[in-house]
């Protein structure tokens, strides 16, 4: 957080009305970057990951732009345009914005793959003021003329690392050559890798770059651990550690969708109240389990990379990395998902003798070893058929116990 006020960003009053009821009472500083450039209206790449608040760093001066332009949206057209990776993060987004818009009269829409469209074309019949998507549908609902984009005129990529790496940049590219030149754009990434600088180039106009140091914000909250355990081992030891009631809201990590599938039918059996999330399920399932998650009837959710991508759940109080990722950038964005507005989390990570380079690869990019917690490491080739026994084997961590060693705090690329 930062020594400015959002009243000293120039937010008007009806949106700090909002934040105020959201209990926002300080810019985060992305925010404090941000919002002055684009209510000047600069053209503003970002270097901020989901957590770092970036959602109100573009989302409030572009109400604020939308509701004093005063422009009556047409049919079937919208005025801004917000592009979002995965669906999970458009609603979001979507949702977000609603509740700092409450009190202007700004009319919002959500165009998202994966369920019936039919209601997303009767919310684009009378047009939208701000408009949120994915680019696939988003691209659909323009080929059969629901949409038009000739009158945006603000866009924002959001995630644009992500969009490349789950394959939608010749969509983004297509939808940027459908609006008009003359727009405010705005373009946030976590990693600027050499595609995205390529897209940055194409799409803002001599854009101000507001860089966020991620470590001063979420990494010095986690504590971080390594369990070395047999891979055939793991399942039991996650059952040992949920006995600990302190792990109250556990977001499970896995590689595969197969892999959180199971995970989540075995600790169902042994009573424990667990949802899996991936890209196979519908999009209604995957809203139902985050809910349930989110109200608590859930008390883990076991999750893909991709699926978690940008969920937003107060109160995860532990992150198991059940397999360590491919690309080490995504254990921090994992662990990233507890920590959230202010909390303290951990994050366990259960490491068997086959991921030690992957490990590896984590504690190089964080600048430091896991702390070890648990049972030694065991040989190589030699599943242990012993069961972790809870006093020896799986010691729990606590967040107090395991102050923090500092984390970069970058973000993950990898598919699941
Ligand atoms: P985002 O990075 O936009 O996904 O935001 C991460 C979380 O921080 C969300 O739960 C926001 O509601 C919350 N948030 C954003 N800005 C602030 C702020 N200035 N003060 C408190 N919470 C905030």
């Amino acid at each position: 957080m930062s020594d400015t006020s959002f009243e000293m960003l120039g937010l008007s009053e009806p949106i700090l009305r909002a934040l105020s009821t959201e209990g926002y009472q300080t810019p985060t500083p992305i925010q404090a970057g941000a919002i002055p450039l684009v209510l000047a209206g600069r053209d503003v790449l970002g270097l901020a990951q989901t957590g770092t608040g970036k959602t109100a760093a573009f989302g409030l001066p572009l109400l604020q732009h939308l509701a004093a332009e005063k422009i009556a949206v047409k049919p079937r057209e919208a005025r801004a345009l917000i592009l979002a990776p995965t669906r999970e993060l458009a609603l979001q987004i979507f949702e977000n914005l609603r509740l700092y818009s409450r009190h202007l009269k700004l009319s919002h829409a959500v165009i998202l793959g994966g369920v019936n469209q039919n209601r997303q074309i009767a919310a684009l019949r009378n047009g939208a003021d701000i408009l949120v998507a994915t680019p696939g549908r988003l691209l659909d609902l323009i080929g059969q003329k629901h949409l038009r984009l000739d009158h945006v005129t603000h866009l924002v990529i959001d995630e644009a690392d992500r969009m490349f790496d789950m394959g939608f940049i010749r969509d983004v590219r297509r939808i940027v050559g459908l609006l008009p030149r003359k727009r405010q754009s705005l373009l946030f990434s976590a990693t600027m890798p050499g595609e995205v600088a390529h897209l940055v180039n194409e799409v803002l106009r001599q854009p101000a770059r507001v860089e966020v140091s991620p470590k001063v914000i979420a990494a010095p909250r986690i504590a971080q651990c390594v369990y070395h355990v047999a891979a055939g081992d793991k399942r039991t030891l996650l059952n040992t550690l949920l006995q600990d009631e302190d792990m109250s809201r556990v977001i499970v990590f896995t590689r595969t969708k197969h892999g959180a599938n199971k995970i989540a039918t075995q600790l169902a059996k042994s009573g424990y109240k667990a949802e899996a999330i991936h890209g196979n399920k519908s999009q209604n399932a995957r809203q139902r389990a985050l809910e349930d998650f989110r109200s608590g009837r859930a008390r883990v959710l076991v999750a893909t990379d991709i699926a978690a991508r940008g969920i937003d759940i107060d109160g995860v109080t532990h992150v198991v990395n059940f397999d360590l990722p491919e690309v080490a950038e995504s254990y921090v964005h994992r662990i990233g998902r507890t920590a959230r507005a202010g909390a303290e989390g951990v994050a366990i990570a259960l490491c068997d003798p086959t991921e030690q380079p992957r490990l590896k690869a984590i504690e190089r990019l964080l600048k430091h070893p896991l702390e070890v917690i648990g049972a030694s490491l065991p040989p190589q080739n030699a599943a242990s058929k012993e069961r972790p026994n809870s006093d020896t084997a799986a010691p729990r961590p606590r967040a107090r116990r395991h102050r923090n060693p500092r984390a970069r705090y970058g973000r993950g690329r990898n598919a699941a």
